[in-house]
């Protein structure tokens, strides 16, 4: 069954960047040290923020990740503080390399999902991105959460650089016994920014043509499947999640971001100072969400533009969907 995710305003999302370090160095890596720093926080540190979060918003679900969160070498202290918080689901997002020998100091009742990213079914598409050896030793880390007895899902970043290759990696999840599946749109962020990005960012035509059959042919084989919506129809609503629902996007600087195309920009609306949670004054991605332009989400208008086209008279072809607002197809 196909059905259109759209934003919760009960549940909270809260994407808790423990590390900005990676041993990775991604052609899309998303990460801005200019903006977010080098810095891995302090087991006491991550507690005291995990509470605040909990606190806030009760049954959310937390997703630890970095840069690579495996590098801090009190991740599964951290994971098991979540646990016993009233976190709704608990998820690693990984590069695969599983540092500290994360594996067997916790356990699969510790975490809901082990989310592995790979962007490509071949060492060679994928090394390209993600650097060589990295396919491999990704393919090594999910097979042993996998034999370990963890939940695994697999985070797949479309762009034109591995496309080609997205019909193979049906064959390949279902093999390595992978449960769900997320396909990603490639942000021109980070690392992207100094990327040429006509060379990353996938067309309409194109997406449209491959992205959600080869969604659902995955999802033949037994695994949930989430990808984005990127392009709305003429019926659909535009909603902006900043506005309309509970996501947090935590730094170790402290910034907190409602929505993830603003981090390249000192343009956080939250703060954590002292321990607290403050709001930041005025000019911030807040005041970014309550514009309301033809063109759908103004930050992908700000940042990247490319992706818009425009009839003869000036009015865009299409609107472009909020980067959080995805689509699931449950096995079928
Ligand atoms: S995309 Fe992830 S794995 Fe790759 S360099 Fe960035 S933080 Fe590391
Ligand atoms: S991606 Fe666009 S629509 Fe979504 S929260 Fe950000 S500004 Fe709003």
């Amino acid at each position: 069954m196909k059905k259109t995710v759209s934003f919760s305003r009960d549940a909270a999302n809260v994407f808790f960047h423990i590390t900005t370090r990676c041993n990775l160095n991604c052609r899309h890596c998303y990460i801005n040290t200019h903006q977010h720093g080098n810095e891995t926080l302090p087991l006491d540190v991550v507690e005291r923020w995990l509470n605040l979060f909990c606190q806030r918003e009760g049954k959310a679900n937390l997703v630890l990740l970095g840069g690579e969160p495996t590098l801090h070498p009190q991740l599964a202290d951290i994971v098991k503080t979540a646990r016993k918080l009233a976190y709704n689901s608990v998820t690693i997002d990984t590069n695969g390399y599983l540092f500290h020998d994360i594996l067997s100091k916790v356990e699969p009742v510790d975490v809901d999902y082990i989310s592995f990213s790979l962007d490509g079914a071949t060492a060679a598409t994928n090394d390209k991105i993600r650097g060589p050896g990295s396919f491999d030793t990704c393919l090594r880390g999910i097979r042993d959460a996998c034999t370990a007895g963890f939940d695994v899902s697999v985070i797949f970043t479309v762009s034109r650089a591995n496309i080609h290759e997205l019909h193979l990696m049906g064959p390949l999840l279902q093999l390595l016994g992978v449960k769900r599946f997320f396909i990603q749109v490639i942000g021109i962020r980070g690392r992207s920014v100094t990327q040429r990005s006509d060379d990353l960012q996938v067309g309409k035509k194109e997406w449209i043509k491959i992205v959600p059959a080869e969604a659902e042919r995955i999802a033949r084989r037994g695994l949930t499947v989430t990808f984005p919506k990127v392009f709305l129809s003429a019926n659909d609503t535009f909603e902006c999640a900043g506005k309309v629902a509970q996501n947090y996007f935590i730094f170790p600087n402290g910034r907190v971001y409602r929505c993830p195309l603003c981090e390249d920009y000192p343009i956080h609306s939250l703060e954590i100072v002292q321990n607290r949670l403050v709001e930041k004054d005025p000019i911030n991605e807040k005041d970014l969400f309550q514009l309301d332009i033809p063109e759908g989400c103004v930050m992908n208008k700000l940042i990247q533009p490319d992706n818009l086209s425009f009839s003869s008279d000036g009015t865009p072809e299409y609107r472009i969907a909020c980067c959080l607002l995805k689509e699931e197809i449950s096995p079928i």
